[in-house]
């Protein structure tokens, strides 16, 4: 097996694109020197070789050792220098790729290849102590923390107290002697923690990095990345090993980050920032503020700093011209890194760009119009789950706010929150039930699981390219960042802006579009549906077979979800409406009757008020499909608890509160949801379902005759395990409409069916369908009853079993396809063959989970049903899994 690759130099070993053996980086390395840009030469260590490292014992084969050697051999031959040489020496860098990009999880060095003798050299050849020394103690830092894995705190200290010794405040004040007094103490420091000197051998540092690279793969925060992103464990990641290029060498070079289109907005424009005489690390930290890339940018932003375009004219042009070849190679967004030095331009790296939903979307229909990629390609590029940011309310422009701060617009969306200044803290919060906004001064990856918890993420430094910035937008969370005015004292908890302080708990609210950061919280709005995400969705309603309908019970629900484009109600849970203020009494009347008149007397109260519910239901969903279901939730639910409640629901009913009381707990429970719940409510007090089954009709017939577009109510049964159940259920309702319709002189279609949500349902499903006109497939208590694991209790263990690898995901989220999915298919096939036009659809959870979307289509689903935001998901969704 082969496991080292080389780019560059004319060079590129990988044949380019194979992102699984070389990871991200490596084959991109590979592709861009395959194009001729200018890529420092190096090369990669597989992927494979990470997965063998782990099963030997964390040992590097004999001939891994050959190769790599081979590789070195690559890189002095195209630099002309030489790895460990005193005069010449050539230096590397030595970081982590993974087949998909994370972040800030792995480990990088740079400068390697520097010791005693060779930064003597590396001052000869550049010309320039200062320089030499400052990326020896680099190195040293880095390699400690990394490779060593020495306190880096100690380190950090004893460059504060050398700059503190002579009154300086910047790092650039040190000059070349300083650096080597310094590179002196870093060295005591290391012999001091790690009790040998630091390595001079340059194979040996080489060696160490390498396996500190790919240690880090089981670093906890990788980990923990990997878990949120469902990024599988025995992947691996490659190493790269490359000639350094410094950024650092005067005012000739430089160092940045790029989009070829803005992240954030997607519009079409070099987006990016720069530092003139700098590394790589220092854009990313965020320590000194990046200039522009371009004049347009700056001028917007009425910054001073000269940005690239006007500073250096030349290259800037270059690298525009590489921008567009990358763009037009990957057929995508590319977010690039790159390097000055002396003049000239060098690609770090590049790779397709994370993005905003919003930008997504534009980034993608632009494509297709440009012609760059075709639109079913627009529609497979964006994600579904990333819409929910879009779907969500932005802040009210018209609100008053009480503006604190402003920094850069790093993450779109807006927030309101508790103001918490560390990741620990809004973890706890945030499982406590709090809205929080997690306020740091910068986020490193150790802020992973703060992020994660938080509403709403604020930094005092940083751009726009900052760890903070590129986290939450991958995590859909809004950011601001860089608010420079912002003193943020963590140990105390607090934050000041002048004279105005916020501590822990106080309530802020934070907007990812303008960079505003306020005091209080700030009404919202709703999003625009229309622009891009208009375009992109009408081509996904041209391509998609399944339907997509929403669950929803009240007229605004139904708005809501036919504005995102529901094709009808998928479920609409009537006990919802039982609760409402005006009606709980007349229901607990109902259940704690003790007999069919006392129960009749309080249906009587509540069907009007039903009536009037799928009145306005059925107003908003005119001409469309209505899947009402019929009383489901177990009785106890309703029950009253307080005393009060008792005595409201004992005047009504004119009886004892004893009485009531003696009833409630006869209704006692001790595993309801196996319980009285369901059809077996109708089964055994029809008179609810009757009541139920008048209000749709009549509803129905006043909304025909009014608006003369009727509405198409489908009248669904719960909980049904047996045909003779479904047949006395349907027997009710018929006869319900038949007395309406004889009484109104009109008649509605309607259809009844059931939901398949217990294994025997699914089972029997071929005799079940001789009643039943359609099947909705009830998969939260589907899950439930073939895991043997209760819905409501789950959320203790389920994490321990994710975690385990025993499920891959929550079930109760994205279906277990295996299982639970075998019962769908297999009851969707018997359902067919006794009734082939039988109706078939899905509105448990996973109607809005894209995995599961594309099962139902697999499966033949005539539809699926979300909760009216996840409408779009699912449009998408259903899109996507029909390409
Ligand atoms: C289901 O069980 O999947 C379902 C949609 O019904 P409910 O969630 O109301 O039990
Ligand atoms: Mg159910």
């Amino acid at each position: 097996t082969q496991y080292v690759y080389r780019f560059g130099g004319g060079v590129s070993d990988g044949g380019q694109g194979n992102k699984n053996l070389l990871g991200g980086k490596g084959a991109n390395l590979d592709g861009m020197a395959s194009i001729g840009l200018p890529v420092p030469p190096g090369f990669t260590i597989t992927t494979e070789m990470c997965t063998r490292y782990y099963e030997e014992g964390e040992t590097f084969p004999d001939s891994v050792k050959a190769e790599v050697a081979n590789g070195i051999a690559h890189i002095e031959a195209v630099t002309g220098k030489v790895f460990g040489d005193a005069a010449d020496p050539l230096l590397v860098s030595v970081r982590s790729g993974a087949r998909v990009s994370m972040p800030g999880m792995m480990d990088t060095v740079l400068n390697l290849g520097l010791n005693d003798e060779t930064v003597k050299g590396l001052a000869e050849t550049s010309g320039d102590a200062r320089f030499a020394w400052d990326s020896y103690r680099r190195f040293i830092q880095m390699y400690s923390d990394v490779v060593l894995e020495l306190d880096h705190g100690a380190f950090e200290e004893a460059l504060e107290i050398a700059k503190e010794d002579k009154g300086f405040h910047l790092d650039t004040q040190m000059s070349a002697e300083d650096w080597q007094a310094l590179v002196g103490e870093y060295k005591a420091l290391v012999e001091q923690q790690w009790g040998k000197p630091f390595p001079q051998d340059v194979h040996a540092q080489l060696w160490g990095a390498v396996g500190a690279v790919f240690g880090s793969w089981q670093s906890e925060r990788a980990k923990v990345y990997r878990r949120l992103n469902d990024i599988p464990g025995d992947w691996g990641t490659a190493v790269n090993v490359q000639a350094m290029v410094f950024g650092n060498m005067g005012d000739t070079s430089a160092t940045g980050v790029a989009f070829t289109r803005d992240p954030a907005t997607g519009e079409r424009a070099y987006y990016g920032e720069f530092l003139i005489n700098a590394q790589g690390e220092d854009v990313v930290a965020g320590i000194r503020t990046p200039q522009y890339l371009t004049r347009a940018a700056r001028e917007r932003a009425g910054a001073k700093p000269l940005s690239m375009e006007e500073a250096m004219p030349e290259t800037f042009t270059e690298l525009a011209r590489v921008f567009d070849l990358l763009e037009t190679h990957y057929r995508d967004m590319q977010d690039i890194e790159f390097t000055v030095q002396q003049g000239k331009l060098w690609m770090l790296q590049t790779r397709s760009g994370k993005r905003t939903a919003k930008a997504a979307l534009r980034i993608a229909v632009d494509m297709a119009n440009e012609e760059l990629i075709t639109r079913d390609e627009a529609i497979a590029r964006v994600d579904p789950a990333a819409l929910d940011q879009l779907l969500h309310p932005t802040l009210d422009p018209n609100a008053p706010r009480d503006v604190l701060a402003k920094g850069l617009p790093a993450s779109p969306g807006a927030a309101s929150g508790i103001a918490v200044f560390d990741s620990d803290t809004a973890e706890k919060r945030a499982e406590m039930g709090d809205a929080v906004i997690l306020v740091r001064t910068e986020t490193s990856p150790e802020d992973i699981h703060g992020m994660h918890a938080a509403k709403g993420i604020l930094t005092a430094r940083g751009g726009m390219t900052s760890h903070a910035a590129v986290v939450a937008r991958g995590m859909g969370r809004p950011c601001v960042s860089g608010v420079g005015t912002l003193a943020i004292d963590a140990k105390a908890k607090l934050m000041r802006v002048g004279t105005r302080e916020v501590k822990e708990g106080d309530i802020i609210t934070i907007d990812g579009a303008s960079g505003e950061v306020m005091l209080g919280s700030v009404p919202t709005v709703q999003p625009e549906l229309a622009g891009d995400f208009g375009t992109l969705m009408e081509w996904a309603d041209k391509v998609r077979r399944l339907k997509v309908r929403a669950n929803a019970e009240t007229p605004l629900d139904c708005r809501t979800a036919r504005e995102f484009g529901a094709e009808g109600v998928g479920l609409c849970r009537t006990e919802h409406m039982f609760f409402d203020a005006g009606r709980i009494t007349a229901v607990r009347q109902m259940i704690l009757a003790d007999s069919e008149a006392g129960r009749r007397a309080a249906l009587d109260k509540l069907l009007p008020e039903q009536r009037k519910d799928f009145t306005e239901i059925f107003e908003v969903m005119a001409g469309l499909p209505v899947t009402i279901r019929l009383l489901d939730p177990p009785l106890h639910e309703f029950l009253p608890h307080e005393e009060a409640e008792f005595a409201e629901v004992a005047a009504a009913a004119d009886v004892s509160i004893d009485t009531l009381k003696r009833r409630a707990a006869e209704l006692h429970e001790f595993n309801p949801m196996l319980g009285h719940r369901g059809c077996r409510l109708g089964v055994t007090y029809p008179e609810i379902y009757e009541m139920q089954a008048r209000a749709i009709f009549e509803a129905a017939l006043d909304v025909a005759g009014k608006s003369g577009s009727a509405p198409i109510p489908e009248v669904m049964i719960p909980l049904v395990a047996t045909k003779r159940e479904l047949e006395l259920m349907k027997a009710i309702v018929d006869k319900t409409a038949q007395a309406v319709f004889v009484e109104r002189g009109a008649s509605v279609d309607y259809l009844v069916g059931t939901m398949i949500e217990l294994p025997r349902a699914a089972l029997m499903a071929g005799e079940i369908a001789e009643v039943g006109e359609f099947f909705s497939f009830g998969t939260n208590d589907l899950t439930q009853t073939t895991l043997g694991v209760s819905r409501d209790d789950a959320g203790r263990f389920l994490t321990t079993y994710v975690d385990k690898g025993i499920f891959a995901r929550d079930p109760f989220v994205s279906l277990d396809i295996e299982g639970v999915g075998q019962l769908i298919a297999l009851a969707a096939e018997r359902g067919r063959a006794t009734r082939p036009d039988i109706k078939l659809g899905i509105c448990g959870e996973h109607g809005g989970d894209p995995a599961s979307i594309a099962f139902c289509e697999k499966t033949g689903l005539d539809y699926v049903s979300a909760s009216p935001y996840r409408v779009p998901i699912a449009r998408l969704a259903a899109a996507q899994a029909a390409l």
